[in-house]
């Protein structure tokens, strides 16, 4: 270790042995992390007086996994304790859930999000920080109430996906939100698709009589996300909002954003690990199961995103997680398919797997795709990395493991997954949140309410 061995004085709670990957994108091997009162206190080649000791010796430790995009309650079969369950499993130790909770309650006021963080209190298995949101008419008061109870951001879509829960906030409306938004300082997310192409190319599919589910597919074509997305960057560039694009389904909508970080804006841009996976050929496979929105795309945008994901231009993978179960999957008509996935559990592995393993990112890149990147987006100062101070939530991998995808073995609400039968290198062999072992290789060994409610911290605030 350089700069200096930081040994604690006097037992800590825990010490563990293993390759840690270390904040600046160092992997240091075989070395031993100790943690106390659930944060890091610290990395070194001398093993720590300790109460507990693991060794895991050619495994990775990593920093814990912040999904920045789950949807915890927009089918009521799921629920924050389903979602954070199967994150725990999954190497997940903070999740970012949506505020567009079922049957029709979205989080836009004081109260809804109060309510919210309380439940966390009480389902939650890992940390759960929270978007808010704001209605399409009527005062927009509640937006400085929500941010000062810790809200991360707030979500709102152009696309209409249902009239209260998850309504089309018109543009006008928009440049209004965003002018005090950007006063406020916390990111604007906005579920990105054009609704007249995406209605009229839906309407005259249905006049054809085409519900195939290629069609899914075809009905929302590239142009609508990077329509929107557009709109969305040139909403945030005269109002000064910082602005968060979610869900980027395609290299052009990251070079609209390289162009808006250009001309000064603070922006942040996921992709899913569903559009570096899978392709809309699974609609052909899979059917209402390969369902999202925006859609599988061709082949030749994966590729271009994974280009994308090692050279820095995509900021962070989410999952996007919405699991709906199979009834409301396995329909004939694609268009009355639920659109989401199930993914919060697969997300690190399979981002490792398909990128870390096959050569195509970095373990340096990994990391700040899925903990860095999501923590400096959303200002949740101790999460996020592997040092001192920082929170101790850690995920530790197998790399040598082999195992395929059975989606009856998951941590899931559902019991189906769009990855089911993939082979995946490496593996998820413990999750700790805060210092707590949360997972250990086969079993989710904390309770319901040991996650808490994370709000964004600044390090100027
Ligand atoms: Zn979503």
């Amino acid at each position: 270790m350089n700069r200096g061995e930081e040994v604690p004085s006097g037992p800590v709670d825990l010490a563990l042995f293993g390759d840690v990957l270390g904040q600046d994108g160092t992997l240091h091997r075989g070395v031993w992390l100790s943690v106390d009162g659930g944060r890091i206190v610290g990395i070194g080649s001398e093993a720590p007086e300790a109460r507990a000791t693991k060794r895991l010796p050619d495994h990775l430790i990593l920093p814990g996994v912040i999904d920045a995009h789950v949807h915890t309650r927009s089918s009521l079969l799921e629920g924050i304790e389903a979602t954070t369950r199967a994150a725990a499993a999954g190497g997940v130790t903070t999740v970012l859930d949506m505020p567009f909770d079922a049957p029709a309650d979205p989080v836009d006021t004081p109260e809804r999000f109060e309510a919210k963080r309380d439940a966390i209190g009480r389902e939650a298995y890992v940390d759960v920080a929270l978007y808010a949101t704001f209605p399409p008419t009527g005062p927009l008061a509640n937006l400085e109430p929500l941010a000062r109870l810790g809200a991360a951001g707030f979500k709102v879509s152009v696309y209409g996906s249902d009239p209260v829960r998850f309504p089309r906030i018109p543009d006008g409306r928009l440049l209004e939100a965003f002018e005090r938004i950007a006063d406020i300082g916390i990111p604007v997310a906005a579920h990105q698709e054009n609704q007249e192409i995406v209605d009229a190319l839906i309407a005259d599919a249905v006049a054809a009589g085409r519900h195939e589910p290629r069609m899914h597919a075809r009905t929302r074509p590239p142009v609508a996300e990077t329509e929107a997305t557009g709109r969305l960057l040139e909403i945030a560039h005269w109002t000064g909002a910082r602005v968060h694009v979610v869900h980027g389904t395609l290299p052009r909508t990251f070079d609209l954003v390289a162009r808006h970080r250009a001309d000064g804006g603070v922006v942040r841009a996921e992709t899913c690990v569903q559009y570096l996976l899978l392709d809309e050929g699974a609609l052909d496979r899979l059917g209402g199961r390969a369902k999202c929105n925006p859609p599988l795309r061709a082949r030749e945008h994966v590729e271009g995103l994974w280009s994308y994901l090692q050279d820095g231009r995509i900021d962070l993978v989410t999952s996007d997680h919405s699991p709906y179960p199979l009834d409301e999957k396995d329909v004939r008509d694609i268009f009355a398919a639920r659109p989401g996935l199930p993914g919060v559990e697969t997300l690190p592995i399979l981002l490792y797997s398909e990128g870390v393993d096959r050569g195509k990112i970095d373990l340096a890149r990994f990391a700040q795709l899925l903990a860095s990147g999501p923590a400096e987006a959303f200002g949740f100062a101790r999460k996020g990395a592997i040092a001192p101070g920082y929170d101790a939530d850690l995920m530790v991998i197998d790399p040598n493991a082999r195992w395929t995808v059975e989606e009856r073995e998951l941590t899931t609400s559902v019991g189906w997954s769009p990855y089911q039968g993939r082979e995946v290198r490496g593996r998820v062999v413990r999750t700790f949140v805060r210092g707590a072992l949360a997972f250990d290789g086969s079993d989710v060994t904390v309770q319901a309410g040991h996650g808490r409610f994370v709000g964004p911290e600044r390090p100027d605030a």
